[in-house]
């Protein structure tokens, strides 16, 4: 029996901000289920900004997307049909054939999850490589200890929900940038940040810092590079470390862009800095959930997440990304 199945298809490589005409939802049938394979209905796919990244035609550490072939990224879905004698019809798993309502497998980078033990959507969120990245970027990467004046931009996104709230339960004080009054009062009242700057309305975004953190930046976790950057740098304490997770403020950029004007910091403050990509610290996987699924269970680590409705939705979710749309871990829940 075929089945129909609908996705996003990328049509041509976008320069700066993509738009509706970069890509198409496209229906296709699937071909029968050979031995070996398994049919899974996507329930949440995960929208994220290194996406944009598979969306310029040059190698990085993934591939880019292939035109008019439906774009990839994390899902968590139902098997519904399996030829695959690892996997059973009913299974929830985690998998990377996001953007589209069924995924046909070979079983390559399917994981059994339990929706028992914590929501499905987690384990592309909290529990997933989101919440992975903050805890191997500050533990693994930043060193985070108590007395540590932490200031995290994109601080009110997915990993920088996650950010603040590890290093509070370090015993660090923590500085946010966010982009809205709505997500300065979420850092603050809710996840009890110390202090946040916004960005679009401050001004001077180095003296901002500065006055919210007069004794010094100790680690400084940059999501969005640019001016952040800059501001971090004229802000850190001497032997201070940068941990260079994400730089969103360059992706829909058209060309290169200068680094930081003041990058000589690194000498005279004895800086050390490091960019890290959460995949390569997989095997770290197991660390963080003993300290991370513990304190989810108890409410000391919450799970922010904004919900956009639809795989017709989807493109629309990932452009709000950019727009500031989120607090959290953006989903689309199909
Ligand atoms: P996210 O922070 O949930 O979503 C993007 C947020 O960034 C928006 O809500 C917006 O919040 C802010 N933003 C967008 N454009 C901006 C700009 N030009 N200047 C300042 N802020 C801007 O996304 P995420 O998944 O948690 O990712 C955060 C960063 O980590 C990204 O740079 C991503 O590429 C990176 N990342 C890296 C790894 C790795 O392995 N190294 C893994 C995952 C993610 P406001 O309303 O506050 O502007």
């Amino acid at each position: 029996m075929s089945v129909q199945a609908t996705g996003w298809s990328l049509i041509h490589y976008p320069q700066g901000l993509p738009n509706a005409d970069s890509v198409r939802l496209e229906q296709k049938t699937l071909p029968e289920l050979e031995t070996g394979q398994l049919l899974i209905r996507n329930q949440w796919l995960s929208v994220d900004p290194y996406m944009r990244g598979r969306m310029i035609p040059v190698k990085s550490y993934v591939p880019p997307f292939q035109l008019g072939e439906w774009m990839e990224g994390g899902a968590v879905g139902e098997v519904i049909a399996s030829n695959h004698p690892d996997f059973q019809v009913g299974q929830t798993v985690l998998h990377m054939l996001g953007w589209r309502d069924l995924a046909l497998s070979d079983g390559t980078g399917v994981t059994p999850v339990d929706p028992q033990l914590a929501p499905a959507q987690s384990y592309l969120g909290v529990l997933g490589l989101t919440g992975l990245t903050a805890w191997v970027g500050l533990n693994r990467i930043g060193e985070v200890k108590a007395g540590d004046t932490v200031f995290v931009s994109g601080a009110a996104g997915a990993v920088g929900t996650m950010v603040c709230q590890l290093a509070k339960l370090k015993g660090a004080r923590v500085i946010g940038s966010v982009g809205s009054p709505e997500k300065a009062a979420y850092l603050t009242e809710t996840l009890g940040v110390d202090g946040v700057v916004q960005y679009k309305t401050c001004g001077d975004l180095s003296a901002a810092v500065a006055a919210l953190a007069p004794e010094g930046i100790s680690l400084y976790f940059d999501n969005v590079g640019g001016d952040h950057l800059e501001a971090a740098l004229a802000n850190m304490q001497e032997n201070g470390q940068l941990v260079i997770c994400g730089m969103i403020d360059l992706y829909n950029s058209d060309g290169q862009r200068p680094g930081p004007r003041n990058l000589t910091e690194v000498i005279r403050r004895r800086l050390r800095i490091q960019g890290f990509i959460a995949s390569d610290h997989m095997a770290d996987y197991g660390a963080f959930v003993r300290e991370v699924g513990p304190a989810l269970a108890s409410g000391q680590v919450r799970a922010e997440e904004t919900v956009v409705e639809g795989l017709e939705e989807a493109f629309e979710a990932f452009l709000g990304l950019f727009s500031g749309a989120n607090t959290g871990k953006m989903l689309v829940k199909l």
